[in-house]
Parts: C-alpha cells; structure tokens; sequence
C-alpha cells in the first residue's frame, strides 16, 4: 500500500521511553512529570464521577470548563472569548493542532514553520495537502531572523505555525517577535496556529506573549492550550483551542468528526479546579527551581548549556566531546550510564549536524541529581 505519511515512523518519544524501560534508565526523554498531580484535582474527578457526569459531554465541551478557560484567558492575556463560539475543548493540544491544521489548510497551500518543530505539525500539513517551508532557526539562542521570515512568504503561504514556549528549545517569543509576525500576518492575510501549551512555564520573569492578546493576531490565530503540562496530567489528554468564531465554526467541523468530544468528568473537575490561579501561577517559580537544580548538579560536566527561558526542556551542548551524531549519543547514554534524553535533530528536517541533546527536567528532584551525577561523571 502507498502510504500517506512515508516519511514518518514511531515518534522519539515512544522509542526513547520505551529504551528507558527496558534498560532501567532514568528517563529524561519524553516530556512529561515524575511527580503525582494534586490529590484535590483527582478527588474533583472522582466527585463529577459520582455526581453522574459520565455520559458524553457537549462536542464543543463542557460549557463550565469553557468559560473558566475564557475568563484565565482575559485575566492573564486582556482577551475576551466567548465560551460558546470561541472555545473548543479537545483532546489534548494534539487534536487541536491537528484539527486546526486541517481545517484551513488546502492542496498545495505553503504552511511556514520554525524549525526545530515539534513533531506532531508537519504530519498534519502534509495530510492536509499542504507544504511545509522551513525556517531554520541555529543554536544557541535560536533567535528568528524576520527579514528571511519574510522572503519565503508567496501568494501559495495560507498558515503559520508558531511555538512559545518553545519545545524543544526552551526559547520565549519577545514581543518584537510578535509585531513582526502580525505585520507579516497582517500583511499577507496569513492565518496561524499557535501552540502555547507551556504558557505558565517560563523563567527569569520572561513574560509569555500570547498571541491572544495581540489584536491584529487574535483575530486570524488558532491559540492552542493544553492541561497536561499545567497540572501535571498528561495522560489526560485535555487541550483545547480559543479561536474567532469563523475560524472555531471550521475548527468544530474537524473536531466533531475526529474525537467529538472530550472526557467529561475531567473537564468538570479542571472546570473547579482552575477557579483557584495560584494553581497555576506558581508553576514558573517551581520549574525553575527545577531547571536551576538540574543545572547545579551538572555543573562539574563538561557540557555547554543552552539558555532555557521556558518549557521544562534544558538542552546541552556535547560539541568537544564527542562526534557522535545525537541519535547515538541520546541511545548509547541511555544503555551505558542509564540517562534518557531526546537528540535535538530529530525536531529538524534539514539540518542534523548540531550536538545537542534534550534532558526533561519534570522529575523528582533525587533523579535530577543522580541523573546529573551520572552526567558529570560520564563527561
Ligand atoms: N505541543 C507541544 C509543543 C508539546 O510539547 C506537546 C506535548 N507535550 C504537545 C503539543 C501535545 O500536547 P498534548 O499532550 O496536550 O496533546
Ligand atoms: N511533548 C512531549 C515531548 O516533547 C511528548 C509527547 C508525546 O510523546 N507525544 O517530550
């Protein structure tokens, strides 16, 4: 059979945290926490269980749960959506990048794309029809060179993807990232898909610039969330998408044919629990108590560390150390000193040559140590 997809294969992350089990290594691959998720968010789930929300929730989601994120959005980022016609709860920010990518993009439109990208976008474009262009972004700190941006724009380019916090870089969009793009945006009537899904991880007092709360971009922007990175609970596969209601007319018609809806007594729990925002708030402060407690117990390595202004990502540099390509690196550190982590190239298309390797630092803070010692003395 021809496939569709012929280039893609198993992610990075099934493969990588399938080695880490099978070796015992402590996994620092795949992006998700070591550590439970509040015991008040799972008794809220049990409670919407016994309260009898067990049935299908409505396909744009439970109306509670949209106007608690609509009302976190226009407190944090000065934005108003309306609940009903600008919100969509999904499963996870993967279906709603794949469903916002899908209603837009037509046979042959031209989709620009920074790269280093997370995985899960070009799938989606190439499904669509659609082609990606690349915007090769360098280490170390992976700044957007606008005047290039701008050169690859054609008559044929409909969408943009955009991801900050970035995985996995770790880079923060500034706010002359952002008029750059809704000038550009505005200009060529693009349309964008922004994947915000580590807005409340950021470091230094950086401040996250959602798109939402920029005029010109909120009106022809998917903004693209995600609980899972927020509160600790990836496995739950709760995302949703804030969006102008042409665009969240489109989205839904994807959305209502892909998952229809989304696990209802989780979305009445978050709907309560996101009524308290320090729940949130306090997520830079603790992360970068973890980055910064990682990076200590690195610090006798020989390593280069990349700057990691948010996400929970650090990468380091292994330039000088070894030749190896990353991919082999990132499998045989796994096998011998029993660390896991994920090799950078994987998130390009063209270029695979840099030495950098991706560490998670979403874990109890005994594995950062002995995931640093090992480091260390492996260096
Ligand atoms: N976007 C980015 C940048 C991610 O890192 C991830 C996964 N961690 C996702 C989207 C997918 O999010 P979800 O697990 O909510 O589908
Ligand atoms: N986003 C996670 C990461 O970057 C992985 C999610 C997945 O496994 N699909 O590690």
């Amino acid at each position: 059979m021809q496939s569709k997809l012929p280039n893609v294969g198993t992610t990075i992350f099934t493969v990588m945290s399938k080695l880490a089990a099978e070796v015992g290594a402590l996994n620092l691959s795949q992006g998700f926490p070591s550590f439970a998720a509040d015991p008040a968010l799972i008794e809220l789930v049990a409670q919407a269980m016994r309260d009898g929300h067990n049935q299908y929730a409505p396909m744009p989601g439970v109306a509670s749960l949209r106007e608690a994120i609509a009302l976190k959005t226009n407190t944090l980022y000065g934005s108003h959506y309306h609940p009903d016609h600008e919100v969509t709860i999904t499963s996870g920010a993967t279906e709603a990048l794949f469903a916002a990518i899908t209603a837009v993009v037509q046979p042959g439109d031209e989709v620009l794309v920074f790269e280093p990208a997370y995985d899960s976008y070009v799938p989606a474009i190439e499904l669509a029809g659609g082609h990606p262009i690349y915007v090769s972004l360098a280490p170390p700190d992976y700044g957007i060179d606008w005047d290039q941006v701008r050169l690859l724009v054609t008559p044929r380019t409909r969408l943009v993807v955009v991801n900050t916090p970035h995985n996995p870089t770790g880079r923060v969009w500034t706010g002359e990232d952002m008029h750059e793009l809704a000038a550009l945006a505005e200009a060529h009537n693009l349309l964008v898909v922004a994947d915000e899904v580590y807005e409340h991880i950021r470091f230094d007092g950086r401040t996250h610039h959602s798109l939402a709360s920029y005029p010109v971009l909120r009106e022809r922007t998917f903004v693209i969330g995600s609980f899972g990175k927020t509160f600790h609970i990836t496995g739950w596969k709760i995302g949703y998408c804030l969006a102008p209601p042409a665009l969240t007319v489109e989205f839904r018609k994807v959305h209502q044919f892909l998952t229809f809806s989304v696990s209802t007594p989780m979305q009445h729990a978050l709907a309560t629990y996101l009524t308290q925002p320090d729940r949130y708030t306090t997520l830079p402060n603790f992360y970068q108590q973890k980055r910064d407690l990682f990076l200590s117990a690195l610090a006798g390595s020989r390593f280069t560390f990349l700057p990691t202004e948010g996400t929970f990502f650090q990468n380091v540099s292994y330039a000088g150390l070894t030749d190896e390509p990353d991919h082999e690196l990132a499998v045989r550190l796994t096998r011998d000193i029993g660390v896991a982590s994920i090799p950078v190239s994987v998130f390009y298309q063209q270029r695979t040559d840099y030495h950098i390797l991706r560490f998670c630092f979403a874990k109890d803070d005994t594995m950062l140590l002995e995931a640093g010692q090992r480091l260390n003395d492996w260096s």
